[in-house]
């Protein structure tokens, strides 16, 4: 018999089940009357006030707080790496299941709060959550008379730091209670995890099957299994730290050395002689706890699956070996330098592990505790008819004949008339054709075979404007202005000989053009800190496929450009729109405020912003680069037509190491067709993009044009000032037809309200002028085109105004 104490939470059940009952029926109420009586204070509401939050965050030991960071940061990476793949399995032609993860919308984690309080519970169980994807995660931990009825300041301090932003102050039974069954103030939960005493455990156990939970922890245990080469210091001070937590630890040495055992003993004794909690420490060692003398290290492993301990180290010769052989443990600590003290803080491994011996069925606290597989099956006709006999039998052997017929219906036996609905259908396949459809031998319409694409793709339309062949097409904010002849035939001379050495790759890191791009931009830039692609839209791609991606979050400010988004959601990156003021403008406080809650990995700031033209001010760039806790992306695709146009991000490049300034030529060189975007950035931020571009991406056709085009920037950016000028022109024009106008400092304008923009935008298409029908609701945005087309454009829209 091996030692461990046992936690009866069943007898706890009885106590909690009338705390639990009346929360269920009376709500907040019942969590105001408990909170009073078992905490002793009175709270109007269980919510936290965010001021609490930022408040205990300032307040945090500066040295806590990186602590927690770097915790959260390493639990981050090891739980996002958690997360299953999703999977599609083929069992036959056109019949596939498909495994998808979903997380849970809301997940609610208990903190116990009491003398000592363990921020790194709320890392343990909250970043799980978060790689998960759990949109929403409520946080509950014990109110304290000390700290004015508010939970305890390490624990609001660590949600803080973990974008938490609802926290409530309840504890026990009733914090319980109110996640499962919900409160006005806390809606209910589905899954709930923490840690907590007897009481906490028996709610959970009596809210299993209202809400999912994790596995009930009992007193915390270790098992070091250790041969004669183990250092004795290190494992009596991990005997120790494992007492520390509790008298009802269990610490276990399992050894095939008699004389490392004693050796451990006399370390134990010197240890124990300045260690803090002797107490405690000294009731756990000389109560549930041993060593167990074995022969070999076959026995000492033998003996540790059979105890199943929450956690293992091994402190032998062949420590990895030994590991791999391992078959019930919570977590493994693997040779001298993995102490269970790395693993409870900062491994990046979950602290939270099964005791008590369930290890030999469970594992630990991880992302899976938040999500649930569904599946997904798809089946085509064909598939459904080669498999229906099979289910014929089966449904027949079950006596369920209406299963059977439910396949039948469908897919009618040979020689079997299916009953009504199924005229048209063709007997032998059960598929539907159309009318003369070619339908080559065993083809069935409806089963086009369906390719397993991404859950969060399918249904997705892909990018396309409206392209109309009309005479004034204004819809894609392109410079109207096609290259001058000298231009073209300096591209054509380029291209010639780039074309001469096609059979080479291009230079990967298009060197040559990068130095020409940071001479156009000036502010002291060099190639290092600039870096090119086909189009800024890859540049998007690749900065969110570097600083975005699963587990992580871009803020955009909306209305803005649609492909951020878009581009977000195809690199697996969470997005979150911010909102504009009535004038498009961004409120410097709101967005501070929104940057501090949602945390984001990258912002993107457009500025001219597409599709309003509004600029967004220097100075609240400035505030958002510099409260930013990721990267700053400030797309300036129209940086050449602002009205100031010394007001550029790019002036902020020195101070700023995460802000990246976007540009593209396809607008102000008139080089759409070309695809040449770009970036300025610190150096690092082109090292960085260089692991996700894909290898030789630019084209030596490509890069040769805009070279061509840069040393012909003069002539261009003198176009760009007649589209400027047009710009104003119509700005003035449209007003004075009463028509709302954005502030433009692009090369289009937005202009409206129409009640039905719909028809004013089919009107004008009508009339020859395409423009996009983009932005808020009665908003329509126009390009500014050459002067020709701009008096089509008046003209139409005169004739249909009027
Ligand atoms: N950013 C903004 C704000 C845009 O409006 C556009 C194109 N309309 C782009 C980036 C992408 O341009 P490109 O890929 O042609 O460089």
């Amino acid at each position: 018999m091996l030692p461990r104490a046992e936690l009866d939470v069943q007898a706890a059940v009885a106590a909690v089940q009338p705390v639990c009952d009346d929360v269920r029926s009376r709500g907040a109420e019942a969590v105001r009357e408990h909170t009073a009586r078992f905490d002793g204070v009175d709270l109007p509401t269980t919510l936290v006030p965010r001021e609490a939050l930022t408040g205990a965050l300032a307040r945090l030991d500066p040295a806590v707080a990186a602590a927690l960071r770097e915790a959260a940061r390493r639990a981050r990476l090891v739980h996002e790496a958690q997360v299953p793949r999703e999977s599609v399995t083929y069992v036959a032609d056109g019949s596939s299941v498909t495994e998808r993860y979903v997380p849970v919308a809301r997940a609610g984690v208990y903190v116990p709060g009491g003398l000592v309080a363990y921020p790194s519970s709320v890392v343990m169980n909250v970043i799980p959550a978060q790689a998960a994807g759990v949109s929403q995660i409520a946080v509950a931990s014990p109110p304290q008379q000390a700290n004015g009825g508010l939970p305890h300041p390490s624990v609001l301090a660590a949600c803080e730091l973990l974008g938490i932003t609802e926290v409530h102050a309840a504890g026990g039974a009733q914090a319980i209670a109110m996640l499962g069954y919900g409160t006005r103030d806390c809606e209910a939960v589905d899954t709930i995890t923490g840690p907590g005493n007897v009481y906490v455990a028996a709610a959970k156990r009596l809210l299993r099957g209202v809400v999912s939970t994790d596995a009930e922890a009992g007193p915390t245990e270790v098992a070091i299994v250790a041969d004669g080469s183990a250092d004795p210091a290190f494992a009596a001070a991990d005997l120790i730290a494992q007492a520390e937590h509790d008298p009802l630890a269990a610490c276990l040495l399992i050894t095939t050395d008699p004389g490392l055992a004693d050796r451990v003993d006399t370390e134990l004794t010197r240890q124990l002689a300045t260690t803090r909690h002797a107490g405690r420490v000294k009731e756990a060692l000389t109560g549930q706890s041993a060593c167990v003398l074995v022969d070999d290290v076959d026995a000492a492993l033998a003996v540790a699956d059979a105890w199943a301990p929450e956690h293992l180290e091994i402190q032998a010769d062949g420590a990895d070996d030994l590991a791999s052989r391992v078959r019930n443990a919570g977590a493994i600590f693997v040779g001298p330098y993995a102490p269970v003290s790395l693993g409870d803080y900062l491994a990046g491994s979950n602290h939270v592990l099964p005791t008590g011996g369930t290890a030999r069925h469970s594992g630990g606290l991880s992302v899976l505790t938040f999500l649930r597989g569904i599946h997904v099956v798809n089946c085509t006709a064909a598939a459904l008819a080669d498999v229906a006999p099979h289910i014929d039998a089966l449904g027949g052997a079950e006596d369920l004949a209406a299963h059977v017929k439910a396949v039948r219906v469908r897919v009618p036996a040979a020689g079997e008339a299916s009953g009504a609905g199924d005229a048209g259908r063709t007997r032998e396949t059960g598929g539907t054709r159309d009318a003369g459809e070619a339908g080559e031998a065993g083809e069935v319409a409806g089963a086009r075979s369906v390719p397993p694409l991404r859950h969060d793709l399918v249904g997705r339309a892909p990018y396309g404007a409206p392209q109309i062949d009309v005479p004034a097409r204004l819809n894609t904010n392109e410079n109207p202005f096609p290259p001058s002849a000298a231009l073209v035939r300096e591209i054509g001379e380029a291209a010639a000989t780039a074309a001469a050495a096609l059979n080479r790759y291009p230079d990967r890191d298009a060197v040559a053009l990068r130095r020409d791009l940071a001479a156009y931009l000036g502010h002291g830039l060099t190639a290092s800190q600039v870096w090119a692609a086909n189009g800024s839209n890859e540049i998007i791609q690749q900065l969110l496929q570097a600083f975005g991606g699963p587990g992580r979050t871009a803020l955009g400010f909306e209305p803005s450009y649609s492909m951020h988004p878009i581009i977000a959601q195809t690199t697996s990156t969470r997005w979150i729109s911010g909102s504009r003021e009535t004038d498009f403008g961004i409120d410097p406080d709101r967005a501070l405020a929104t940057v501090a809650d949602v945390r984001p990995d990258v912002v993107f700031l457009t500025s001219p912003n597409n599709p309003t033209g509004t600029a967004v001010p220097l100075a609240v760039i400035e505030q958002v680069c510099t409260a930013a806790p990721g990267m700053v992306v400030v797309d300036e695709a129209y940086a050449e037509f602002a009205r100031d146009r010394q007001a550029t991000a790019l002036t902020l490049l020195p101070r700023f190491p995460r802000l990246v300034v976007v540009r593209t030529m396809s607008k102000a060189f008139a080089l759409a067709g070309a695809r040449v975007g770009y970036l300025a950035a610190d150096q690092g931020v082109v090292d960085a993009l260089q692991i996700v571009r894909l290898p030789y991406h630019l084209s030596a056709l490509t890069q040769a044009a805009a070279r061509a085009a840069l040393a012909h920037a003069g002539e261009l950016l003198t176009a760009v000032s007649a589209i400027r000028a047009g710009r104003d022109e119509l700005t003035d024009w449209l007003r004075a037809r009463g028509l709302s106008v954005a502030d433009s400092d692009a090369n289009f304008v937005m202009f409206g309200t129409f009640a039905g923009r719909r028809a004013v935008w089919q009107a004008l298409v009508d009339r020859g002028v395409l423009i996009r029908e983009v932005g808020p609701p009665g908003w329509l945005r126009v390009t500014i085109g050459a002067p020709r087309e701009m008096e089509s454009f008046r003209t139409a829209l005169e004739a249909v105004l009027s």
